[in-house]
């Protein structure tokens, strides 16, 4: 049996091909999007709708999945068909390989399927254009009605009945023939049944136009996978990031690098802002978009950070549950303008938008810098990331009056060398009515990661919490360490319930740390 299928050029990457696997460009980062969380953007849709349709007249925004500023068109039927068939082929090609294995059994000699595959070219290869040899004259075996080949000499026949290799008809019927091996989804109507010749002027042009279309639907598939991430926030949200694109802040959104339960973080190329003020700043050339989920749930959960934090306190009950989302993203705008001050490693602020945080990117090409979590580091650089994170939450406590409150390895990343604090919208001030405890938690966190990473020099929870704090909490259990700060806390707030705020000196006159008190 001819088992010779539509075998293309190289065996190619096809066969290692599976359904983990994306044959386009891939985004390097998975996009995780719950229908959770899509009902719960609706909820947030509905509360932000009115207000924001005010400020905001219509635009109509191209359903893109990158947003480019560039019109996109999606629209196209024979796009959309050949997306399916693409989604066939690839059906079709799964179905082929648990056919081969049925067939093969444990049978020690295997008959491969493989040519029988019908994944598009385009995924064949890496598709680089020239790699595609649409000129390729080998045997194709789908040729109906064989032409005769001409022989390496160039002609057959004899005297007036000679047939050079660049006779029309031969030349036409393999060019009609040829036309197979375009795309599975492209027409090419009945041709191939039928003794037509195509010249080869024509079958070019058809060629060069089945390529294109190739191309052309598999970028599209690409922009429907970002798509998907993209749908991770409300129309609203969608508009107010293709503005920054449009207003050319930003040259593109590529795509989502993580969707988080409060959060839908972006990767977007930087632009450059077009007025010539003095304060204006260079974009980087590469951001992240935090956009703020504005769902009540979230809120709910996270208010006691921000109702009891005073410099928030007063706008407080002031607010309705949207501005409170926004002043989330203010928060954590105004606590890494803080970290930035002080030279800690972390985003520097680009802008704020609403409920959308444009900053700079941590990390390099789109990807973003692995977090301690998942960074596989030598013990030469544990240790010295655990050096860094100490001298970090000091810097953080002293100098910026801030204890971050939810650092972990999942929110310091890796880059440069260097340990970089993200996420701080949660971050208080450590005269905050649970500062301290947030800060124990912290040091619990930090403490134990390291630790469990092998660095002998990392100090115990209750050690750190005083080396950073610089309080002298003497208890040797967890249970009354707690107890401690507990007390503390509720000292410093009967202080404050005496002397009110603005009277207490909790900043010495020079700006450094808050003192506790402890009368
Ligand atoms: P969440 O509240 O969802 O945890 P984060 O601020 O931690 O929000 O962001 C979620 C993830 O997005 C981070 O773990 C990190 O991988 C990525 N990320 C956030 N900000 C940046 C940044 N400035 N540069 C690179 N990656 C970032
Ligand atoms: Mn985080």
């Amino acid at each position: 049996m001819d088992l010779v299928g539509v075998a293309s050029p190289e065996p190619g990457p096809a066969a290692a091909w599976g359904p983990s696997k994306c044959p386009w460009a891939t985004p390097q980062n998975t996009i995780s999007c719950s229908l959770a969380d899509v009902m719960s953007e609706q909820l947030a849709k509905e509360l932000q709708l009115e207000e924001e349709a005010a400020a905001f007249p219509e635009v109509v925004v191209a359903e893109g999945p990158f947003i480019t500023g560039e019109n996109t068109d999606t629209s196209s039927d024979l796009m959309l068909a050949q997306m399916l068939q693409m989604e066939f082929d690839r059906e079709y090609d799964a179905q082929l390989r648990r056919e081969e294995k049925k067939f093969n059994g444990d049978s020690k000699v295997s008959i491969s399927f493989e040519n029988y595959r019908k994944v598009h070219p385009y995924e064949d290869s890496d598709s680089s254009e020239d790699e595609v040899d649409w000129q390729d004259t080998r045997d194709d075996p789908y040729i109906p009605a064989k032409p005769v080949p001409t022989p390496k000499k160039g002609f057959i026949g004899k005297g007036k009945d000679i047939t050079t290799k660049h006779d029309e008809v031969v030349c036409g019927r393999k060019n009609t023939a040829r036309m197979e091996n375009f795309a599975p989804g492209f027409q090419v109507g009945d041709g191939i049944g039928m003794d037509l010749k195509l010249s080869n002027h024509v079958f070019n042009a058809l060629k060069q136009h089945a390529y294109s279309e190739e191309r052309r639907s598999a970028r599209l598939h690409e922009k429907k996978e970002h798509s998907t991430a993209e749908k991770a926030v409300d129309p609203k949200t969608r508009l107010l990031m293709y503005k920054m694109v449009n207003s050319g802040m930003l040259e593109t959104i590529t795509g989502c690098i993580s969707t988080g339960k409060e959060s839908v973080v972006f990767h977007a190329y930087g632009g450059s802002t077009e007025d010539e003020k003095e304060d204006s700043k260079v974009i980087p050339t590469e951001c992240a978009i935090k956009v703020f989920k504005t769902t009540l749930n979230e809120f709910k959960n996270r208010d006691k950070y921000i109702k009891d934090d005073f410099r928030f306190k007063d706008r407080f009950s002031k607010l309705n549950p949207r501005k409170i989302i926004r002043m989330w993203a203010e928060k954590e705008m105004h606590n890494l303008t803080r970290m930035q001050r002080a030279g800690i490693p972390c985003p520097t602020v680009v802008l704020l938008k609403k409920h959308i945080l444009v900053m700079s990117f941590i990390g390099h090409d789109q990807v973003p810098a692995p977090k301690l979590k998942e960074v596989k580091l030598s013990s030469e650089e544990m240790k010295e990331a655990y050096y860094q994170t100490l001298h970090l939450m000091q810097q953080l406590y002293n100098e910026c009056t801030l204890v971050h409150a939810d650092l972990s390895e999942y929110n310091m990343l890796w880059h440069a060398g260097k340990v970089w604090l993200i996420d701080v919208s949660q971050s208080v001030e450590p005269t905050h009515p649970h500062g301290l405890e947030f800060l124990f938690r912290d040091c619990r966190n930090v403490s134990q990661f390291f630790q469990k990473g092998g660095v002998k020099e990392a100090l115990g929870e209750r050690e750190l919490f005083n080396a950073v704090s610089g309080l002298n909490i003497s208890a040797d259990n967890e249970a009354d360490f707690l107890a401690e700060i507990e007390a503390l806390e509720k000292m410093n707030e009967d202080h404050v319930q005496k002397n009110g705020r603005k009277a207490a000196s909790f900043l010495k006159d020079d700006g450094g740390p808050p003192v506790l008190y402890d009368e």
